[in-house]
């Protein structure tokens, strides 16, 4: 089978880690969360005590921690600096800060490089906010997933294991995210002019992939 990048974008709850794992799966490629590396570097900045706005701080932290992301049973692990830290990235703590943390220039391009080196065997399944844009812009498949706010703070909801906010609080904590994501000055939150926009707030999970599955077959 030939192998090809798929680049999967949106804001926070549309989907698209859910969605890039399954279509991972069933092409046999490696899904890459690159969420999970700027929510690393956050736990990292946190658990040093810095200042999550201290620029030049936060980036020589990322420039000196070794984050791994490693597949298992129990989907992607993140491991930083050896350390297994998959079930605390995605705590209320760390969804407060994680926006700033990816504003910061140098943190970006140092996860960009990473990202891109990740993919460079090809058969890769991406997700993020510029995977289409900046980090993959060659991806052969492209897509940028949506829905609205209310059903993408449910969906967060019903994810979380022990939920630690209400769904009124998700919905303002990724109506924030997406209003820092879309208005950053490097590589803002943005759909590739070639990507195809799938708005999933009416779409079952199954529908979904079948359509990201059915862009991939001129491809496969
Ligand atoms: O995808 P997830 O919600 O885990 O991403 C957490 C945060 O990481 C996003 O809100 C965004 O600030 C940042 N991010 C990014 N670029 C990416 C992936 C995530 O800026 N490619």
């Amino acid at each position: 089978m030939n192998r090809f990048n798929i680049a999967l974008d949106g804001p926070a709850g549309a989907g698209k880690s859910t969605v890039a794992r399954l279509v991972a799966s069933s092409l046999g490629f490696v899904y890459v969360d690159t969420g999970a590396m700027y929510r690393a570097v956050t736990w990292k900045v946190l658990q040093l005590g810095l200042r999550p706005d201290d620029a030049e701080e936060v980036a020589r932290a990322t420039r000196e921690m070794d984050i791994k992301l490693a597949r298992s049973d129990r989907g992607q692990l993140v491991y930083v600096d050896g350390e297994d830290i998959t079930d605390y990235i995605r705590s209320a703590e760390i969804n407060k800060c994680v926006s700033l943390i990816a504003s910061n220039p140098q943190v970006r391009e140092l996860l960009v490089d990473k990202q891109k080196a990740l993919a460079e065997g090809k058969g890769v399944v991406m997700d993020g906010r510029d995977i289409g844009t900046k980090v993959l812009p060659d991806a052969e498949v492209k897509v940028f997933l949506t829905a609205s706010a209310r059903r993408r703070a449910e969906r967060r909801y019903a994810e979380a294991a022990r939920p630690d906010q209400t769904i009124e609080e998700m919905e303002a904590e990724i109506s924030n995210r997406d209003r820092i994501d879309s208005s950053r000055e490097v590589s803002p939150l943005r759909k590739a002019d070639d990507a195809v926009l799938l708005d999933t707030t009416e779409m079952e999970l199954a529908e979904v992939v079948d359509a990201v599955l059915s862009l991939c077959r001129s491809y496969v």
